[in-house]
């Protein structure tokens, strides 16, 4: 069984914890541990407290004006429960406890990033239907190795060489079932990243803008109408309204968990402990700085509201959407990694920062008058080398440098094929979880794509850190390989899209990841797949647990039953956000059965 799931996972630390002689690493493990078995109580606890209470649930009879979806991009579904005692009232604690909240959200494929994770959110499609199937992909009828919003043909203002759209991206999302039947309905997006805008927007909203590190400040590209407020936003909302501020850590012990750890990265121009300062504008790490910082969150969330007012968002009865991508806790989370006093404080300032937006939202919009929904694109894996390190035994964890294992495939095929392709490799592309054998390889050496295939998927598992590889077509044939599961093929068919999907798929080890970011995802493990879903709001229960799992697929179809409003084929299903079930129910769903071999 290859699944690996947080809690598990953590537990299995438990007797090299308790050898260690390392107390700093002791304290930070501690707190992990003992978090995540506080998540596991009280998980059990709620859900016995929800049985008591399952059938007294008050559903708000309103409709809703305006919906609300943020996600935070790489916010993991055990933050919640793990940061609760720093939390307020009013913040993610408040939604949680008078919404309707799943406690095992997964998504169900294995490219974990950013790109396909926000265009799953509001499509409720996986990448077989999006062919949003990476952040980068090569794409057959163009041609084109594309980062996924990519379009020539669609400049961004003030960035002109830029060219962004949803162009790559083959589906409708819930903007564009709104906009089909709520004449006047107004679909808007923001983030600190163009993908995370552009993705959640769909194919024909209004108003998309995001971060543009070139111009610095929001702006559009020509795909979409341009905001009657555009140059506006940028003056109201100053960029370099942050020069100088200092970010210091403020949670007291014994919640704190330690800030110097030797496997983080240094802030942007900084170090690696508090308190960290963002630069003058004239430093060139200014932008990375403020927009990994808290200052980042207040920048984006008081843009967020400059929007709200000046397109009169939840104003008259049309439903109205808004999609924020809360880009600070990936750029924050890639430094410092999940187990960090940075990520820690982080979250403490964005629970703040929402309980602001949420008291914003009752006063403007108006209490039920208006729908939040929290998720996230992706989680993220501990850093390697502090998972290695922490006890007496050592953890199989590690980094693999992608030019360094590119180049031992051509060496390895070389001589296995005795031909020399050399320097012209026989890779064209390599993008986790997926591999591109050259055309002009196999034209040179006379070898099928189809044993080169195999030969490069061989050699693959036996190298250090990979788990499973294996060609695509054998995984469109469904075929059930050695030391494969079925859940797993389910998660890699996900992701397949003709055309950009490369000739080989593959993955790590629990554990181990690609490149040189402290901490990174984009695995089938539960650390990259569990993810938050909260609902609050107009239409929504009050104090309910979903039953059984979930997948972020799930949001579009429940929002578009509240609204009343068909949707296209897609993969998600509507969930009953009622939570009306049994605790013997509630109880197999969630301890006896694997919660993500739902059918779909
Ligand atoms: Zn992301």
């Amino acid at each position: 069984m290859m699944h690996f799931i947080i809690i598990g996972a953590q537990n299995c630390h438990i007797f090299r914890i308790l050898q260690n002689k390392n107390f700093k690493s002791f304290m930070i493990f501690f707190y992990s541990l003992f978090t995540l078995m506080k998540f596991t109580i009280s998980l059990i606890i709620f859900i016995h407290l929800f049985s008591l209470q399952a059938f007294s649930f008050n559903t708000t009879s309103t409709k809703t004006k305006l919906i609300v979806v943020i996600s935070y991009d790489q916010m993991r579904a055990d933050y919640l429960e793990r940061f609760s005692p720093i939390f307020g009232q009013g913040g993610f604690r408040k939604l949680e406890s008078q919404g309707s909240s799943s406690p095992l959200c997964f998504y169900n494929h294995v490219s974990n990033m950013t790109c396909p994770g926000h265009a799953i959110i509001l499509t409720g499609c996986y990448p077989s239907k999006t062919g949003i199937i990476t952040n980068d992909f090569f794409d057959s009828p163009s041609s084109c190795f594309c980062y996924c919003v990519e379009d020539d043909k669609s400049p961004v203002i003030g960035n002109e060489k830029q060219g962004r759209s949803p162009l790559l991206m083959k589906t409708p999302a819930l903007g564009d079932f709104i906009k089909k039947n709520f004449k006047g309905s107004k679909i808007n997006a923001i983030s600190l990243k163009d993908r995370a805008a552009i993705l959640m927007a769909g194919q024909k909203p209004d108003n998309v803008v995001w971060f543009d590190w070139k111009s610095k400040g929001f702006t559009t590209s020509t795909y979409y109408k341009k905001p009657k407020w555009l140059q506006s936003i940028n003056q109201s909302i100053p960029f370099n309204a942050y020069v100088n501020k200092s970010w210091e850590a403020e949670i007291p012990s014994p919640f704190a968990v330690e800030d110097n750890s030797k496997y983080e990265q240094t802030f942007p121009g900084g170090d690696i402990t508090f308190p960290h300062t963002i630069p003058s504008i004239e430093d060139k790490n200014y932008a990375e700085a403020l927009l990994s910082s808290p200052y980042g969150v207040d920048y984006l969330f008081k843009a967020s509201k400059f929007i709200i007012e000046q397109d009169k968002l939840g104003k008259d009865n049309k439903p109205d959407l808004l999609a924020i991508g809360v880009s600070t806790t990936d750029f924050l989370g890639h430094l410092f990694g999940p187990d960090s006093r940075e990520v820690q404080e982080l979250y403490l300032q964005c629970d703040r920062i929402l309980e602001d937006f949420i008291k914003y939202l009752d006063s403007t919009i108006g209490q039920d008058s208006y729908t939040i929904v929290i998720t996230s694109d992706h989680g993220v894996g501990p850093i390697p080398e502090f998972a290695k390190n922490v006890g007496t035994m050592p953890l199989d964890a590690g980094r693999i440098d992608e030019r360094t294992f590119v180049q031992s495939i051509d060496t390895y095929l070389n001589t296995t094929f005795k031909k020399l392709i050399v320097p012209s490799s026989w890779i064209s592309a390599f993008e986790p979880p997926t591999l591109y054998i050259k055309d002009s390889a196999i034209y040179v050496s006379g070898i099928s794509k189809a044993e080169i295939a195999d030969s490069i998927s061989a050699f693959m598992v036996r190298q250090q850190g990979i788990s499973h590889a294996t060609s695509t077509d054998n995984l469109i044939a469904g075929m059930i390989l050695p030391g494969w599961d079925k859940d797993l093929v389910t998660k890699f068919r996900n992701d397949i899209f003709p055309g950009r999907t490369g000739d080989i798929m593959f993955s790590v080890k629990p554990y181990w990841v690609w490149g040189p970011k402290a901490a990174t995802h984009g695995t089938p493990y539960d650390y990259d797949t569990h993810v938050p879903l909260i609902f609050y709001g107009a239409g929504i229960p009050k104090n309910t647990v979903i039953k059984g799992s979930t997948d972020p697929a799930d949001i579009l179809p429940t929002l578009c039953k509240i609204l009343g409003i068909s949707y296209d084929y897609i993969h998600g299903n509507p969930l009953d956000l009622t939570g009306k079930t049994s605790k013997d129910q509630q109880y197999q769903d969630i301890i006896l059965k694997n919660p993500r071999t739902k059918k779909r």
